[in-house]
């Protein structure tokens, strides 16, 4: 289960309607596998991103997960089997374990146990005690300053913890030091095991593990395949 589908997506901003972004794009993410998404800047992949979240929905065409269409899926439903890493993570003025548990339905059911076992999976069991800093007046203690791959080790875990059917990694790691870059890897690789998975990336050397690569170019999918197939070609 986790099969995702856009079907002769079309989508142009409702502020720019004369400009399309999308005219019948099509993606299919088979369930369980890693595909990725690349393409210049401007090219729709936050686009894309914003269709699936609903941020947005297509003018005309389907997007579907296990071939329901999302705009029926009932929204609670949607948000819980859709993980999103991105590329700065979102920590909010809370403890690390409630930074956690942030966006569960119900924290207060989610036991320390569940929150070091995805904490220890995230590599970022070592600092669960911190409390991330800048949030001094909100917490009462000392913050403590989280290097970016801290903070991203909290969004995974966080996600680990939401265990979502689905996986959205938008440049997840584009923005890390070479310092703490293994540690936040094997444990986005410890998040991607056996689910479904949409990568965005500016780069194809940051998508190596990927089953599929569709290149996103003037509002479609110009070319799909894999990685080394299309690193040929250039
Ligand atoms: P990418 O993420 O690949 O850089 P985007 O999806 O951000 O691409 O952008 C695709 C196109 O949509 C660009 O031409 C951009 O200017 C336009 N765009 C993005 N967001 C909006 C918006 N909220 N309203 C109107 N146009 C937008
Ligand atoms: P079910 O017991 O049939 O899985 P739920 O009561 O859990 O249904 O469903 C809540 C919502 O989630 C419904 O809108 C349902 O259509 C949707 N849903 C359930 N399973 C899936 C799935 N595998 N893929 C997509 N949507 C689903």
């Amino acid at each position: 289960r986790g099969r995702l589908e856009f079907s002769d997506v079309c989508f142009a901003y409702p502020t720019r309607k004369e400009a399309p972004i999308f005219q019948n794009l099509n993606l299919l993410v088979p369930a369980g596998s890693v595909m990725a998404v690349v393409g210049p800047s401007g090219s729709g992949k936050s686009t894309l991103v914003s269709l699936l979240l609903r941020l947005y929905d297509p003018n005309t065409g389907l997007i579907t997960i296990d071939g329901h269409d999302i705009r029926d899926l009932n929204p609670y439903w949607l948000r819980s089997n859709i993980g999103t890493v991105s590329q700065e993570p979102v920590l909010f003025s809370c403890s690390i374990r409630d930074n956690i548990a942030y966006g569960v339905l119900d924290p207060n059911a989610v036991t320390t146990e569940e929150i070091h076992r995805v904490a220890r999976a995230a590599n970022a069991y070592d600092f669960i005690q911190a409390f991330p800093s800048g949030f001094d007046t909100v917490v009462g203690e000392k913050g403590v300053l989280l290097s970016g791959g801290q903070k991203q080790r909290i969004a995974i875990a966080r996600a680990l913890l939401k265990n979502p059917k689905i996986l959205l990694l938008d440049e997840a790691t584009s923005a890390l030091d070479a310092d703490n870059e293994f540690l936040v890897q094997e444990a986005l690789e410890r998040l991607m095991e056996g689910r479904t998975v949409l990568i965005i990336a500016h780069r194809l050397s940051t998508i190596q593990n990927a089953n599929a690569v569709a290149v996103l170019d003037q509002q479609r999918i110009v070319e799909c395949g894999q990685h080394t197939e299309l690193l040929s070609n250039r």
